[in-house]
């Protein structure tokens, strides 16, 4: 309602008031029983962006690290579309990410060591599973970043110039798929027990996010344990001292491992694609683009 457009709002107000007329919360479901799926996420698009805007959104305004930058701050369309697209796709993409594993899985059933880490107590699952998964993570991201032909995918995460939690949500298709496709192959041969599954697919998406926000802690004393928003702040840095630093997304240990740490005691003084590199601002030119440069 506060734009100089109101075509948003009034689309808004006009579907709204549609979805009244139509028997609003008392519309009778039209479910069909004979095998029909629902493929489209739109109940856990509204749950997720409710929580996470109730989460972040005032910590944000509280504990700000640039308190100059507003909640609607330039191209937060384009990062909802994708909050709104992933969201949406959950399924498909579920589906989609842990095929690569499940192949795996059925081709090599290590039974005695899946059975063995199954068992172990939830509190050491976990931990093994984000060390584990984080590994795998730390090597694809990297290998992103360092193939030629993978890169236009990542840099499109890499084009927010500015950082707040929604902009974690920029992610090209084919890069969350590889990505999360690759991070879940070692988790499910090894065999861990789905509730860990769970509470690491729970908790990656919670810290994946709260790295990305526009907070100003610093957790000085855990900073080479846990990935902290400095830390990956600084894998955002458009700065050239940074390039390819800090790909973890658990735990900067592998990067120090790897020789890819880098967190100084200040922030970044810029974020976005090193070189002025821009990507276009609308979702749909963003998901095209990485082929675009390839053709050319
Ligand atoms: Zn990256
Ligand atoms: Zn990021």
């Amino acid at each position: 309602m506060l734009r100089a457009n109101k075509a948003l709002a009034l689309t808004g107000i006009g579907l709204t008031l549609g979805a009244a007329l139509l028997g609003g919360s008392q519309a009778p479901l039209m479910v069909q029983n004979h095998g029909t799926r629902s493929w489209l996420g739109l109940d856990f698009f509204v749950l997720n962006l409710l929580l996470y805007s109730a989460v972040f959104i005032p910590l944000e305004r509280l504990f700000a690290l640039r308190g100059d930058q507003p909640v609607f701050r330039r191209h937060w369309l384009v990062d909802l579309t994708y909050f709104f697209v992933n969201s949406l796709l959950i399924e498909v993409l579920t589906i989609l990410t842990l095929q690569p594993a499940l192949i795996l899985f059925d081709w090599a059933p290590l039974t005695s060591v899946s059975l063995a880490f199954a068992s172990l107590p939830l509190v050491v699952q976990v931990p093994v599973i984000i060390l584990i998964a984080d590994f795998t993570q730390y090597w694809v991201h990297r290998t992103f970043h360092s193939v030629p032909l993978l890169w236009p995918f990542h840099a499109i995460h890499h084009s927010a110039e500015e950082m707040d939690w929604l902009a974690g949500s920029r992610l090209h298709l084919v890069d969350v798929i590889l990505t999360r496709g690759l991070t879940y192959i070692p988790i499910f041969v090894l065999g861990f027990s789905n509730a860990a599954f769970f509470v690491y697919v729970f908790l990656v998406a919670g810290q994946a996010t709260f790295i990305h926000a526009n907070v100003r802690w610093r957790f000085r004393s855990v900073r080479r344990v846990v990935a902290t928003p400095a830390f990956h702040h600084w894998h955002h840095s458009a700065d050239a001292e940074a390039v390819d630093k800090n790909f973890s997304v658990h735990t900067p240990i592998w990067d120090v491992l790897f020789g890819s740490y880098y967190l100084p005691d200040r922030w970044p003084s810029r974020y976005g694609l090193s070189g002025g590199h821009k990507v276009p601002p609308t979702w749909y030119r963003q998901l095209m683009h990485p082929f675009a440069r390839r053709r050319q």
